[in-house]
């Protein structure tokens, strides 16, 4: 599906530059399969999001959220979003590369912000 390409092609360049600017993140999965004998196992909780970071200096947490251009939020992820900024943390919901330089560039004494290369 050509929606679900562009979502990766996306998710690939964020952790492209997440991991050439050493933030410590990682792939956070969820979803279901269905088992060969018929069963459906779920994994991960519902409404985190794709990728999950620690920043420096003081540990906030960081959750991105990748979509497609014309991709949203579920219920779930809305929820989420509403838990993580209610405790401090922040979401982005990344429909490019280019939205999570800019929040790296807006970051207070970000050392992973470009005017710091
Ligand atoms: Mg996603």
């Amino acid at each position: 599906m050509a929606t679900k390409s562009t979502e990766k092609v996306t998710q690939a360049a964020i952790l492209e530059f997440l991991r050439l600017k050493k933030i410590f993140h990682w792939r956070n999965n969820t979803g279901a399969y269905k088992t060969q004998t018929g069963g459906f196992v779920r994994y991960g909780t519902p409404g985190s999001p794709d990728i999950m970071c620690i920043l420096k200096p003081n540990g906030h947490s960081l959750g991105i959220e990748v979509k497609d251009v014309k991709g949203y939020l579920n219920a779930n992820q809305k929820d989420f979003k509403e838990r993580l900024e209610a405790e401090g943390g922040t979401w982005i919901t990344a429909k490019s590369v280019d939205d999570v330089i800019e929040f790296f560039d807006e970051y207070p004494n970000s050392p992973h912000s470009r005017i710091h290369e």
